[in-house]
Formats: C-alpha cells, structure tokens, sequence
C-alpha cells in the first residue's frame, strides 16, 4: 500500500523476485493509496492537529485501501499487516523467516509526516523499521522486505543452500568467496579453497572462514 506505486513496481519487476512473479512463485500486488481517497480533489494528506511541520496522510484512503486489500485475500488466509517505520522493529533475517509463516504479508508504506495514528491502530498488527534513520517514505523499506522474505520462498533461488549458507543464516556472516582468475592484480585466491582439503560445509562453504559481525575484515 502506497502513494508511490512505481517505485515499487521498478524495484520488485527486476531481477530475481520479478521472474520470481512472473513464474508465479510469488505474487506482488501494489495498491495505490490515492485510488481510494473520497476527496473530490484526491487529496491524500492534510496539516497534523496540534501544529507541527508537514503534512499527515489522512486515514480515510488508508483504512479503505486496507479493506480492499483484505477483501481481496481468499477465505482463511492468514495475513499480517506491517507499518513501515522507524519507530518499529528492527528488521532481522530472523523476521524475514518468521513472515514466511503467512499466506500474505501486507506493507503500509507511509510518506511525508507519516500518517494519522488512528489508521496505524485499526490496520497495523505491528512496525517494522529497516534500521535507526528517516527515509522520505516506507516504499524502499517495503521492498527490501519483499526482497529478502520472498528469496526464501520455494523456488526463488535455484535451491535451499543459496540461503542457508548464506549471512546472518545461522547467525554468522557468510566466508570471502572467490572466482576465476585464479589471481587477480597480484592478489590470490586463498590456498585453503584451491588445495581440496579444506573442511567444507554441506553447503560447500568453509566453515573455518565464516566469521561474526565486525571481526570480518576485508583484506
Ligand atoms: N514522522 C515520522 C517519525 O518521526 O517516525 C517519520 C516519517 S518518515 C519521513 C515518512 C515515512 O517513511 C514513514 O511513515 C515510514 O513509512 C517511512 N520510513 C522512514 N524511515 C523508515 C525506516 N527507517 N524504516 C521503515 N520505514 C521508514
């Protein structure tokens, strides 16, 4: 849900999770919140009670398009509503796994000041935030949530192990990895990868590189 539905549609008609949809493993639907204001002039967005600089989306086209949302889910599904802000949760693979459990997930993408409390109460089941700074809107947020939860639905990655030898998986950052040339500006691909006898993962990885935030330094 948004004000912007082209930023969204760019974003997530590209690469891995647009051939993901148009395979039909996964299904983006973007609503545009403005489609349902009953303001003659379409306006979406009024001055907050109170004072205060900017402007406040109103919860009218806000409740309404959320109706249209759930009215369109089929009959039992479960369905959690996210507000993008960043006084919210902080966004975690770990949450990107727990989402996976619902038939939909719903992402209310907010702009300018945000938008009246009261819609954030009827629709919101909770606030996920993307990390501790202001972005103008919710929509790159929402799309780094449909990118990171829909990679992990069936399919979308060619197999499992892309994701579960993957950072932050199992809560370690994912080993240096290295391609052909062999060396590349004087620089070698490290002995333990060429030499065969290194441990590997049932993934294939070097366990012995993996690392935890911090202490993983590029060299
Ligand atoms: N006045 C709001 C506040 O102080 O919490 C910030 C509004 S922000 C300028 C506009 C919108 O961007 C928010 O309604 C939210 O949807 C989105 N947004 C901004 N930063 C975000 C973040 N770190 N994580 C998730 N959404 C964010």
């Amino acid at each position: 849900m948004t004000l912007f539905p082209d930023m969204v549609k760019t974003v997530l008609g590209e690469s891995i999770i647009g051939r993901a949809q148009s395979s039909g493993l996964l299904e983006v639907n973007v609503y545009n919140i403005r489609d349902y204001t009953l303001d003659k002039h379409r306006r979406v967005d009024d001055t907050p009670y109170g004072g205060g600089m900017g402007m406040l989306m109103t919860a009218q086209p806000v409740c309404d398009c959320h109706d249209a949302v759930m009215a369109s889910m089929p009959e039992g599904a479960s369905v959690r509503t996210l507000y993008m802000s960043p006084k919210g949760e902080l966004f975690t693979e770990k949450k990107a796994q727990e989402l996976l459990k619902y038939d939909a997930v719903v992402l209310l993408c907010g702009h300018y000041e945000g938008i009246d409390q009261r819609a954030l109460d009827i629709v919101a089941d909770e606030y996920i935030s993307v990390g501790d700074y202001v972005l103008t809107g919710g929509e790159l947020p929402a799309c780094m949530i449909v990118d990171a939860v829909g990679r992990l639905v069936d399919g979308v990655l060619s197999a499992p192990e892309c994701y579960e030898s993957e950072s932050l998986s199992d809560g370690l950052l994912e080993y240096p990895q290295y391609t052909k040339p062999r060396v590349f500006r004087g620089r070698e691909v490290p002995e333990v990868l060429l030499s065969g006898h290194h441990k590997t993962s049932t993934t294939g990885g070097a366990p012995s590189l993996c690392a935890r935030r911090g202490s993983a330094v590029p060299t």
